[in-house]
């Protein structure tokens, strides 16, 4: 049975509602999810993949809510002029090089960005895809890098008016036939979402396109929201509505929905988002680079929005993010104990609820029943461990070394540091250095 799989006697950090730290407990995976969490001693006669787990941490995978795999090939970019804002951002920088990617160059730095999530113990992650000269056949180019990584992934392409009417006829097709494609496979490891860049480069007619399409595909929609200022002065003055309100008209907000970064929006936006139930996802480490603000997750809390944790392709590693995310909220605040419940609860709660409505699986807690998506530290505390400390832990111990050994749905994708795939890490690389270099070349 190839996705069955013993994690044995290590230290289990539960997560989840009742959070626990279970020592000297194996974990049973059995047909892609976690069938027992028992004391070691209390599973036996079994035959299968063994890891174990002595002296380290078993945790659930974490999800990474909102990531552009694209960004890979910007590291070590310098090419790009300054900018004084984030609309000068994207002109300087994202829309010179998402303009010049090439689907191998979307495969490989896909591929990038999946290996460093394994290395980070990442198991889920949500992606926003653009590549203008080189729409269709996108999606597909990224599926084969997630299938091959194993990892699951929500794909969509971000629809835009930007590049001229054609552009935006493609990314509407890639959209339609990818959603249709994920739905006819109905498989766990890659679904699809309709993705929409922003409020302020999409025309009435083509989101109203989209949300047909949308709507017919019974698919939630993927977009920035209000991420700099200048998105809601563009929507006040040229639709004479507030971007949520406006994404509201054309009923792109449901439950299925995502709507990232939420920095600038009213109070009365923060209601419409909690009575559709969409989901907000949280970049704090992106928002402070582009200078864009903090979003006000506290207060969106309280109104009762679902928000989430993503990285914006800033890191890999999420307990890095969870970490600024934290710092973030104390000065948005000027209170250091301002947003600790927030921002670990958009981590470890809330991605999971977010995923779960995406894949139809549970995840964030390891315990029978919930998807067998694992990361394993190689974590000696070296002060005590116990069940209210584990957040502690988390932010200040374990985010500091990178995952040991990372399983999705009880396939083993790296064990003790080690890649085990069909994939020769240092060929990719080799490839992505010589793809980068081109693409740098071709800005
Ligand atoms: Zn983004």
């Amino acid at each position: 049975m190839p996705d069955s799989l013993l994690i044995e006697n290590g230290t289990v950090l539960t997560l989840g509602k009742t959070s626990r730290v279970l020592r000297g407990h194996s974990v049973l995976i059995k047909n892609g999810l976690v069938a027992r969490v028992a004391p070691k001693k209390a599973i036996k006669n079994f035959r299968g993949k063994r890891i174990v787990a002595t002296g380290k941490v078993v945790l659930p995978g974490f999800i990474n809510a909102h990531t552009h795999f694209y960004s890979s090939f910007a590291r070590g970019l310098t090419n790009a002029r300054r900018s004084r804002d984030f609309n000068q951002v994207l002109r300087h920088l994202w829309w010179r090089l998402d303009s010049a990617l090439t689907t191998e160059d979307c495969y490989y730095s896909a591929l990038i960005a999946l290996l460093g999530s394994i290395r980070h113990g990442t198991t889920t992650l949500f992606d926003h895809h653009a590549s203008p000269r080189a729409v269709n056949g996108s999606l597909e180019a990224i599926e084969q890098a997630v299938r091959e990584t194993g990892l699951r992934a929500c794909l969509c392409y971000e629809l835009s008016d930007r590049d001229g009417a054609r552009i935006a006829n493609e990314g509407l097709a890639e959209n339609a036939r990818f959603i249709r494609q994920c739905q006819r496979q109905n498989d766990s490891r890659v679904k699809a979402l309709f993705g929409l860049h922003a409020s302020f480069t999409i025309s009435d007619a083509t989101m109203e396109k989209a949300a047909t399409f949308g709507h017919e595909l019974r698919t939630g929609f993927h977009v920035h929201v209000a991420e700099a200022q200048s998105d809601q002065d563009w929507a006040l003055r040229r639709h004479s509505k507030r971007v949520v309100e406006r994404l509201k008209k054309f009923e792109i907000l449901s439950p299925l929905s995502i709507a990232a970064h939420c920095i600038h929006v009213n109070r009365r936006e923060m209601d419409l988002l909690a009575e559709t139930r969409t989901v907000v996802v949280h970049n704090p480490q992106s928002n402070l680079n582009n200078a864009v603000g903090i979003a006000n997750i506290v207060e969106l809390a309280k109104r009762g929005v679902l928000v989430g944790l993503g990285t914006d392709a800033m890191t890999t590693n999420m307990l890095e993010e969870l970490r600024v995310g934290l710092w973030a909220q104390h000065l948005r605040a000027e209170n250091p104990s301002v947003g600790f419940g927030e921002v670990t609860s958009a981590l470890f709660a809330n991605n999971p609820r977010i995923a779960g409505r995406i894949f139809g699986l549970r995840f964030g807690e390891i315990c029978e029943g919930t998807a067998g998506d694992i990361a394993i530290f190689d974590y000696d505390p070296p002060t005590p461990l116990q069940n209210g400390d584990v957040f502690s832990h988390l932010v200040f111990g374990i985010s500091q070394i990178e995952a040991d050994t990372t399983v999705v749905g009880g396939r083993v994708l790296m064990e003790n540091k080690q890649l085990v795939l069909n994939l020769d890490e240092a060929h990719v690389n080799a490839r992505a250095r010589e793809l980068a270099r081109d693409l740098w070349k071709r800005m």
